[in-house]
């Protein structure tokens, strides 16, 4: 069995790397702040001082982290996987990043003999604790190949969509769908809930027609109890949105509805908001309104 390498233990990695565990994979894992690696030491792992430390006790590197500019410290930067890295090794950098960056560094690996691929996933919290994610998976077929038994503990739908970058460009189109959705679902509650309907009803009703949604689903008591605690900060999905029109303009592709959510969760994060969940666009919409559902 390979030994894999885990950086990044947050909402995400955390859960995702216990199911690794639990499936008797040998863990060599480090984070920034060390608490969550004591957690993960407590379950059988073992705790590297640097990435390199990672790097040089692993075969296949797994990383979960914030944005481009993380990973690409934990790569590149002094102490980072390069520096310690195996001719053979893989890396699986499984972070919401730059298609462009995760190009980039899948070109940088093939210098030291590694390779990698970029993996994203949807889901979320529950669906990283349960190991049913969605992974998106950029790269050649061999080191899917390779990478799919890992991939099939910490999830569900698995799929190769292409080369190097893919799986990021697959994740920009989830992210613009989600955050429209949230949008969506916003403007509908305040609207009814403020002309005089119950916004649970309002729920029901459209979650059996065409405009029932998964968003409306896993979100529910978010929207109609307030509570934001994050699953999926608004710092996180504002990155998200951001990648998204990069990416567009990169490919000369105008997103109207997307830039507009953008520039509601800008406002959102300015107001102190960012680390609530996504759900919590429901708030500016209905600050617009004065109404609360
Ligand atoms: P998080 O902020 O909870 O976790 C990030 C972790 O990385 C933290 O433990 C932090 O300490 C660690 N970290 C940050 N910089 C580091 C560094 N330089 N070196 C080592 N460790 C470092 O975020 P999350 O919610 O787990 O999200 C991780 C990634 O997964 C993001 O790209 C996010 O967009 C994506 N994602 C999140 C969700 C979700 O629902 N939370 C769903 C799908 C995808």
């Amino acid at each position: 069995m390979e030994r894999i390498g885990f950086i990044g233990l947050g909402i995400m990695g955390k859960p995702m790397a216990i199911n690794l565990l639990k499936a008797e994979y040998q863990l060599v894992v480090y984070n920034r702040s060390k608490p969550k690696v004591d957690e993960l030491v407590a379950k059988g792992a073992e705790a590297a001082g640097s990435p390199r430390e990672v790097a040089e006790k692993s075969s296949v590197i797994i990383t979960m982290l914030p944005d481009s500019p993380q990973v690409e410290e934990v790569l590149t930067g002094p102490d980072g996987v390069f520096d310690g890295v195996k001719k053979g090794s893989l890396i699986i950098d499984m972070s919401t990043i730059s298609p462009v960056v995760a190009r980039n560094l899948s070109e940088e690996a093939r210098k030291y003999g590694a390779s990698m691929l970029d993996a994203p996933v949807s889901g979320g919290e529950p669906g990283a604790i349960q190991g049913t994610l969605s992974i998106m998976v950029g790269g050649s077929t061999e080191d899917f190949e390779r990478a799919k038994p890992l991939f099939e503990v910490m999830g569900k739908t698995i799929t190769l969509v292409g080369e190097a970058g893919a799986g990021q460009i697959v994740k920009a189109c989830n992210q613009i769908v989600v955050a429209l959705t949230i949008g969506a679902v916003s403007e509908a509650l305040v609207l009814g809930s403020k002309a005089g309907v119950n916004p649970a009803k309002i729920l029901d009703v459209l979650s059996g027609g065409l405009a029932g949604n998964k968003v409306m689903e896993v979100r529910r008591s978010n929207f109609l109890e307030h509570d934001f605690k994050p699953g999926f900060k608004i710092d996180l999905h504002h990155k998200d949105l951001r990648i998204a029109l990069e990416t567009g303009r990169d490919y000369g592709v105008s997103l109207p509805l997307s830039a507009v959510v953008d520039q509601m969760m800008s406002s959102l994060v300015a107001r102190g908001d960012g680390s609530k969940d996504h759900s919590a666009v429901l708030t500016l919409i209905e600050d617009l309104a004065q109404h609360k559902i």
